[in-house]
């Protein structure tokens, strides 16, 4: 156990302080590569989430009279505090996902380059000022920040996940109560202990520890949480929409995918080759935009389906910097995965490569799922329409560009969609047909940038946006203001 980075027993950040759970009840958190204690956490139950919501209240009025500008200087050295600790940051990424270093510390650069983008945002909380039809009088819009934020997070890109959501509900003037991601409870420690260090008031970001039922629940349902911001599964995502539409508190989704990657007649197929293994097995498929569908034309597809499943057996597993894709964050969720690929080779699929459970002795401690490819499935079997969150991915094949674009739509799911074509027309006939909140043309399903809104249509989300500027609109009211004057008084 890496004592040094973390504690091994990772507290609640309630006020300032670190808290251990009111029920001083902890559980375990395993590393996924070897199965070993990480830390042990926090259990927090509704009277923590209380304590936490009860001093974000009292601290959020004096943050909201703080001008937005001063608040992004502070939001700024919080930046360069991840900066400075960018090592340790992506240590403990790593230590708790069971990725590699090099990908933790890239994630981490990212979500670094996303706390300066809202840094910056601070001189750039704009309104719109308009005209009025009516004489004498001036028409404008402020932003107004909402009061206490409830951030509930996933595991799977830990510390990009926390700056997406912490950033811009700070940077609006909201104090924030953050419900940690059970699988990744250091990560967010870390945050909260450069926060304090950067000199954050006391009780602006609040980090509660535990499980979704105890410790997120409680959120959802609190009176005085303003908005919820919520990313995870699409399950979880239907019964916050219903607990929090209760009480009519505003609610962000971004919720799961099942994303279609199209592979065209015409298309570079060594590009496209290398982009579908990355779309599908990249962070171990443990993405909302991972491409787990991969349609192919038929023209094409038996030789792309020979070039990627070669491949894929090539790729390197583990978690050192020289392997291409880790283990799955927990036990449960692989079993998980090989349930659902059992199910779909009993009902007839046929699986390419992968499948199973790596047991070699490097692996068997840990929770690694070989990289699956299957075909022979039906785009209405289960294997199909259920996101799976881990290294699988089905092959379709179809006729033409028409049955594709069907295809890639026949979905409960619309977070992103990836073409691969030299033609012009066809890439930008996707773009606008495809039912998708994410349009890429020839290169992967996944992949954002900090001033872009991400977000999803159909079961993938509720319709907002997050980062880029569209967030402050997740995080901010808008207050219309009339001016009237009386020129006669002049
Ligand atoms: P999950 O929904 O099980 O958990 C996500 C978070 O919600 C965790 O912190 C969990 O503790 C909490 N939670 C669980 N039940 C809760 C409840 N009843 N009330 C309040 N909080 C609760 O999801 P997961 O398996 O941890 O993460 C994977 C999912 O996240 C996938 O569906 C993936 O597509 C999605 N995801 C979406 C995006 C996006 O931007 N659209 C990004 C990353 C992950």
């Amino acid at each position: 156990m890496k004592t040094s980075l973390f504690p091994t027993e990772i507290p609640n950040w309630i006020d300032g302080q670190q808290r251990p759970a009111i029920s001083c009840e902890w559980f375990d958190k395993l590393n996924p590569a070897d199965g070993r204690l990480v830390c042990r956490v926090a259990r927090s139950l509704t009277k923590d989430v209380h304590q936490a919501v009860q001093a974000a209240k009292r601290a959020q009025p004096s943050w909201a009279d703080t001008p937005p500008v001063q608040r992004g200087l502070l939001l700024h050295k919080i930046v360069l505090g991840m900066e400075a600790r960018q090592r340790e940051i992506a240590q403990t990424v790593a230590l708790e996902t069971g990725k590699s270093y090099r990908d933790a510390y890239a994630e981490t650069s990212g979500a670094i380059a996303l706390g300066l983008f809202y840094a910056g945002e601070g001189q750039r909380l704009y309104g719109r000022t308009t005209t009025s039809g009516i004489c004498d009088r001036f028409a404008m819009t402020i932003r107004q920040p909402i009061g206490v934020a409830g951030l509930i997070v996933p595991a799977n890109t830990p510390i990009a996940n926390l700056a997406w959501k912490i950033f811009p509900a700070l940077i609006c003037g909201n104090a924030v109560v953050l419900k940690a991601a059970e699988d990744t409870p250091a990560t967010a420690w870390i945050v909260g202990h450069i926060t304090h260090e950067a000199g954050l008031p006391a009780a602006l970001l609040n980090i509660i520890q535990g499980y979704g039922e105890e410790a997120g629940a409680p959120l959802v349902e609190h009176p005085d949480v303003g908005v919820i911001s919520f990313t995870g599964s699409t399950a979880v995502g239907r019964d916050i929409q219903r607990v929090a539409g209760e009480r009519l508190a505003k609610v962000s989704l971004e919720l799961g995918g099942k994303n279609p990657f199209v592979v065209c007649d015409d298309a570079d197929l060594e590009n496209a080759a290398k982009w579908a293994l990355l779309s599908a097995f990249s962070n171990a498929g443990q993405r909302c935009a991972s491409g787990s569908r991969i349609i192919v034309f038929d023209v094409v597809y038996d030789q792309f389906r020979d070039m990627v499943v070669s491949r894929a057996k090539h790729l390197k597993i583990g978690s050192t910097d020289d392997d291409d894709l880790g283990p799955v964050i927990n036990e449960a969720q692989l079993n998980r995965m090989l349930s659902a690929v059992e199910g779909a080779r009993q009902k007839g699929a046929s699986i390419l490569t992968g499948g199973y459970r790596l047991t070699d002795l490097t692996h068997r401690d840990g929770f690694y799922m070989a990289p699956t490819m299957i075909e022979n499935v039906g785009p209405h079997d289960d294997i199909s329409t259920t996101e799976l969150f881990g290294p699988i991915a089905c092959l379709y094949r179809v006729k033409d560009f028409a049955e594709a674009l069907a295809l890639a739509n026949d979905s409960l799911y619309g977070l992103t969609a990836c073409i691969h074509t030299r033609n012009l027309h066809r890439a930008i006939q996707f773009t606008q047909k495809v039912q998708a909140g994410v349009a890429i043309v020839n290169a992967g399903t996944y992949g954002s940038e900090p001033h872009m809104p991400f977000g999803g249509l159909k079961q993938s989300g509720n319709g907002s946006r997050e980062p880029g500027t569209e967030a402050l609109d997740v995080y901010s009211h808008l207050k219309d203001v009339y001016i009237n004057i009386n020129p006669h008084e002049v």
